[in-house]
């Protein structure tokens, strides 16, 4: 992952010059490019007038191709070699392909470096060249609507693109014969499109829903710095699955079991024109197989209500990450396709308590907004600049009792950053204190990378608990982790250099992340679990040692129980069942209670006995 990007004022530039340079919006179901033309940026459309290009290629047999709205109406009938989604492969593997889960009707082959790729009537093509095949595409409109050859492009990728997707598409750049003058976040060319970039400081959120994929980033301005301050979203949810669920109602009225791919394709085009007609219309008419039904716009907001709540679900989720309230936001973006539909700008606007921004076209925007920036970059604005920064990808945190992960810096929180935290000791008279820093989204140690260990020694003698030691997290901007322990009493100091982006490939992030979100549950099951031992430990070792100073206030009946329940919950920490352990101490913790009561009562009648009532004055 890029730490840091800069753009450096007049860095491509020739004076006198304009320099041809396009934005491209590469993206999963259709793809643009925009140019500034007189001062303007706007979209190049075709020979027939049409912006978007679907991001679809078809390979025919004679070693023709084409690209976009041909090659997806060809969908349906040429299934194997008509591609579409190839955004969602590009840096992926064979393996990451078969755990994306999605039915794709293509037949894969291992390629170039572990690279899969698709079986043709052309032979073997990578997503990479695939993706050229596009940008090339839009590299030959752009040249003959703007009459001469390309300086470079900026091509807009995910915010949460990993090294290799990001890699991937350079790659593909490439094999198109383009220069690429930067890749660009899709949300910070969204943000640049509607000129946030020269407004007010604050926090923006941009609300991206496409075809395949929804994407909520936040984004703070500061001094003319974007900052991404969190993203998130869900790679497999957009319009794409509004079309399943009118395609499915559809099905299920006129019971239709199983369609071959073919029919499957024929309805959900079906599907995604009623959609689409419904953004103006109040009720549609959609035929398919045979059959034909009216489909209300009420109807169709039922259908994709869920849906809808879960892009809200994430954007609440970004907030926590962020830190963030609604009411701190101050523009919210609408980008993609799928912001067209009233329902999900309605609830967006409801969500954030404010008006949204959609005068620009959802699905334009980004590619104008890379448009603005490849202008600058290209030297032709020479005082223009802008920064982004990047954030740390996954949490970095120190090793707690119980083998507990307690995070200090969470993910994507900008650098560079210095967070401190306090600790203290665990036993009486502890002098060391064993620093383990990791790195990961889990709750448990074990499923986290170690980053380094080190010790802290010299702490003074004292009770458990009164020691405090202040650990210093700091991660300077070329993601450089340096985290420090101080005993604040004596002084004492020890610390360590780590390096928390090197080594982690990112491969190893993604996964990293995946496993958080499907392990979320089963973490919180097993902390509470250990939570709850380390609980009952403490209260055993308590008793116990009561028990050894002052047994003689119990008679013996109340021995006999209390070393009962000792006992058993001793046994219960052995097993794995939370209930077992909290049902034994539950049991334990009233009988601890009366006997740290009695104790209490005792050592006050002795400390009363002994001392005059003048030496409480
Ligand atoms: P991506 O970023 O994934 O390439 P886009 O931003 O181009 O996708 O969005 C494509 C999606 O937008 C498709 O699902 C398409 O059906 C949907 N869409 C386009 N126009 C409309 C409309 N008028 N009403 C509803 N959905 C629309
Ligand atoms: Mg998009």
């Amino acid at each position: 992952m890029a730490l840091l990007q800069i753009a450096e004022p007049g860095q491509f530039q020739a004076p006198h010059q304009h320099r041809l340079a396009v934005g491209i919006d590469l993206g999963t179901t259709n793809s643009l490019v925009a140019a500034v033309r007189s001062g303007k940026a706007a979209t190049l459309p075709d020979a027939a007038g049409r912006h978007l290009l679907p991001s679809v290629v078809r390979y025919l047999p004679d070693q023709g191709r084409v690209v976009g709205e041909e090659a997806r109406a060809a969908a349906a009938t040429d299934p194997l070699n008509t591609i579409i989604s190839v955004k969602r492969l590009m840096g992926r593997g064979l393996e990451d392909i078969r755990k994306l889960g999605t039915e794709m009707p293509y037949r894969f082959r291992p390629s170039l470096q572990g690279m899969p790729a698709f079986e043709t009537v052309q032979g073997d093509k990578t997503p990479v060249e695939v993706s050229a095949d596009i940008l090339r595409h839009l590299r030959e409109r752009a040249e003959a609507t703007l009459g001469g050859e390309l300086a470079g492009a900026v091509i807009t990728v995910p915010a949460y693109f990993d090294e290799a997707q990001r890699q991937a598409t350079r790659d593909a750049a490439t094999v198109a014969g383009l220069k690429v003058l930067r890749l660009l976040n899709e949300p910070t060319a969204a943000a640049v499109a509607y000129g946030l970039d020269h407004q007010a400081e604050g926090v923006h959120a941009i609300y991206d829903l496409g075809g395949g994929t929804f994407d909520i980033s936040l984004l703070r301005l500061h001094q003319g710095v974007f900052e991404v301050l969190a993203t998130g979203g869900d790679a497999a949810l957009g319009g794409d699955d509004f079309d399943r669920a009118i395609a499915l109602w559809f099905m299920k009225r006129h019971g239709i079991d199983s369609p071959d791919a073919g029919l499957q394709r024929d309805i959900l085009q079906q599907a995604c024109a009623a959609k689409e007609a419904l953004t103006a219309a109040e009720s549609v008419t959609l035929a398919a197989a045979g059959y034909q039904d009216e489909l209300t716009r009420a109807e169709f907001e039922a259908l994709i209500m869920p849906l809808v709540e879960k892009t809200l679900k994430a954007c609440r989720r970004c907030l926590r990450d962020a830190g963030l309230k609604t009411d701190e936001i101050r523009e919210v973006v609408m980008v993609g396709g799928s912001t067209r539909v009233p329902l999900v700008r309605h609830r967006v606007g409801e969500f954030f308590g404010r008006p949204v921004l959609t005068d620009i076209d959802p699905d334009k925007v980004v590619a104008v907004g890379a448009a603005i920036q490849a202008d600058v970059l290209a030297g032709n604005k020479p005082d223009s600049t802008m920064l982004l920064l990047d954030v740390i990808p996954l949490s970095l945190g120190l090793e707690t009792m119980g083998g507990l992960v307690e995070k200090i810096v969470p993910r994507n929180t900008p650098i560079p950053v210095t967070r401190v935290q306090e600790f203290t000791t665990y036993q009486d008279g502890q002098t060391a204190m064993s620093i383990h820093v990791l790195q990961g989204e889990r709750e448990l140690v074990a499923d986290c990378r170690s980053l380094a260990r080190f010790t802290l020694r010299g702490i003074p003698p004292m009770a458990a608990g009164a020691a405090r030691i202040r650990v210093v997290f700091q991660v300077d901007a070329d993601g450089l982790l340096e985290v420090s322990a101080t005993e604040m009493q004596t002084g004492a100091r020890s610390e360590i250099v780590v390096k928390p982006s090197y080594g982690l490939s990112d491969g190893d992030v993604e996964r990293m992340l995946s496993d958080s979100w499907q392990q979320a549950e089963a973490d919180k099951a097993a902390r509470a679990l250990l939570e709850e031992k380390v609980e009952s430990r403490a209260i055993l070792e308590a008793v116990r040692q009561a028990l050894k100073v002052d047994g003689g206030l119990l008679c013996e009946g109340e021995l006999k129980t209390l070393e009962e329940g000792i006992k058993h919950l001793d046994i219960a920490l052995g097993s794995s069942q939370i209930v077992v352990v909290r049902k034994a101490r539950e049991a334990l913790t009233p009988l601890a209670d009366a006997f740290a009561a009695r104790r209490m009562n005792q050592h006050i009648q002795e400390a009363l006995s002994g001392h005059k009532l003048s030496d409480w004055e």
